[in-house]
């Protein structure tokens, strides 16, 4: 079946849904800091009037696959570590003041301690994402997030408030009823799913005891405007698991804790951490001067359980995405796996291509200069805007030494299907094309060492929209905003 088109609302309607969104989202904590904000000032965050059309079946497909792909990245960090060690040292060589400094610190804190990890139990908060290719209806893999991923709150907000709008009324022009089912846009669960990974690390990092006497240290960065995303989850921790938890900037961690007996502290308390959740030090920026690799270093040589641990960061580069892709490697690193489900995960690939001396990279360096309408090239980068697209590639390579190209990867374009929903920014509002991106979040608590896996769940969705005329979608950056699902079959 088609999915139902968007509710049409008479401009005095639209007006009022409008004023009630805008309430709701104040209300509830659906926000965001604009820039150069003042701390009593946040905005409605960047938000769809209504939910946007999602397949059900490739929905359920994402879900699905979710466990096996946290699987998968633990597997890469633990079964393989030694072939995981071999390419973060290719990609050092390309990326030595980022990747390499990350590198040195782990190899530092095993040295210190006898080739062994302090703690060897580690928390991975993962988030895949996808695309719609519009071409076969299938969904295919944006990239697979290890460390920082974000949302996770203001996803389950935007769900709660496309319900209220649709059980108030408000969608509806002439009758005040519910538009939609209430089941085909499923609200997310991502902030206590989440919040629940974390409390598990608590609880392994205490033998197994339900112990709220230790606490959650979130590392943040200055004057992060997406804050709220992470105070829900905080809320989270404290409403249902009476954990405490506190927010420290990596600039700001050696004043504010103490390491005693590989412990962590909190100075001021003496509050003992039991888990260290980096939502900061994903990338170069995060890193200002030597004293924030320094607290890196700190953390990472402490008991406290870290999500994640550097191992599992660097397991989500882009270059170890494009190799998973192998379907050898795959198998091997998944030997266990049936064949239905091996599919499933294989289905979600796009081509994604070296840019090095291998045959594929040869292949792939030629390709590039006679069509490059196909193709977006990524670096060793996260937290978006760091993509070069199209015709915009052969240009860029040119500019570089051929050398370099190896820290790069060429990936094919997704295609996804275009939607005419509206986006609320501030209290403008936009109606232009738009396309979708689903993540889907996974809490995993593993033994880096052994492999073995203590807890694996997924942990809920997010659909974040931007118009189609751009290339990239960051929502706090300022060009996408977060949607939420409409699920047709
Ligand atoms: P980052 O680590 O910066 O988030 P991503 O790989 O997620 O990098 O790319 C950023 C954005 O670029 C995505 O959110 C998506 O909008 C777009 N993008 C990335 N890869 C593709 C692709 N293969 N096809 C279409 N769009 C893509
Ligand atoms: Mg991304």
């Amino acid at each position: 079946m088609a999915p139902k088109g968007f509710p049409e609302l008479l401009k005095e309607h639209e007006d009022e849904l409008v004023e009630s969104l805008l309430h709701w989202s104040l209300s509830n904590g659906l926000i965001m800091y604009p820039p150069n904000y003042a701390k009593y000032q946040a905005n409605n965050a960047p938000i769809t009037l209504f939910p946007t059309p999602f397949p059900k079946k490739l929905y359920e497909n994402a879900i699905e696959v979710q466990e096996v792909f946290n699987e998968l990245y633990v597997n890469v960090i633990s079964k393989e570590k030694e072939w995981l060690i071999a390419k973060i040292k290719e990609l050092s060589e390309f990326d030595q003041s980022f990747t390499g400094e990350l590198f040195n610190i782990y190899q530092k804190i095993l040295s210190e301690n006898g080739g062994k990890l302090k703690q060897e139990l580690s928390l991975g908060l993962f988030r895949s994402d996808y695309m719609i290719n519009s071409v076969d209806e299938t969904i295919k893999q944006i990239e697979f997030n290890t460390i920082s991923v974000s949302f996770g709150g203001l996803s389950s907000k935007v769900g709660k408030l496309h319900q209220y709008l649709n059980n108030s009324g408000y969608y509806d022009d002439k009758y005040s009823m519910k538009y939609y089912d209430n089941e085909h846009i499923p609200i997310s669960n991502s902030i206590n799913k989440l919040a629940k990974g974390i409390n598990e690390a608590n609880y392994y990092y205490n033998d197994q005891t339900h112990n709220t006497k230790t606490v959650i240290l979130f590392i943040i960065q200055e004057g992060e405007r997406n804050v709220f995303d992470q105070r829900h989850i905080e809320y989270s921790l404290i409403e249902n698991h009476q954990l405490k938890s506190y927010r420290l900037s990596l600039e700001k961690v050696q004043e504010e804790v103490v390491i005693n007996n590989d412990k962590l502290y909190i100075k001021q308390t003496m509050d003992e951490v039991s888990v260290v959740y980096y939502r900061s030090g994903y990338g170069p920026n995060d890193y200002t001067s030597s004293k924030c690799w320094e607290s890196r270093y700190l953390l990472e040589k402490t008991l406290a359980i870290k999500c994640p641990s550097i191992l599992t960061q660097l397991s989500g580069t882009k270059k170890i995405q494009q190799i998973l892709t192998n379907e050898e490697i795959l198998k091997k690193l998944l030997p266990k796996i049936d064949t239905k489900t091996y599919n499933q995960l294989l289905s979600t690939f796009v081509k994604i291509y070296p840019l090095d001396d291998s045959e594929e990279g040869k292949y792939a360096k030629k390709i590039i200069f006679e069509d490059s309408s196909k193709f977006v090239l990524k670096p060793q980068r996260e937290g978006g805007g760091n993509n070069i697209y199209k015709e915009d590639i052969p240009k860029f390579l040119q500019k570089i030494d051929e050398k370099d190209w190896g820290a790069y990867i060429l990936m094919e374009l997704i295609h996804p299907p275009k939607y005419s929903n509206k986006i609320i920014r501030n209290d403008e509002i936009y109606n232009e094309d738009i396309i979708s991106e689903l993540g889907i979040f996974g809490s995993i608590i593993f033994n880096e060492t052994t492999g073995e896996i203590k807890l694996n769940f997924e942990s809920g969705h997010l659909l974040r929209s931007k118009f189609s005329s751009s290339n990239e979608g960051g929502v706090a950056a300022g060009f996408g905003c977060v949607d939420n699902i409409y699920l047709y079959e």
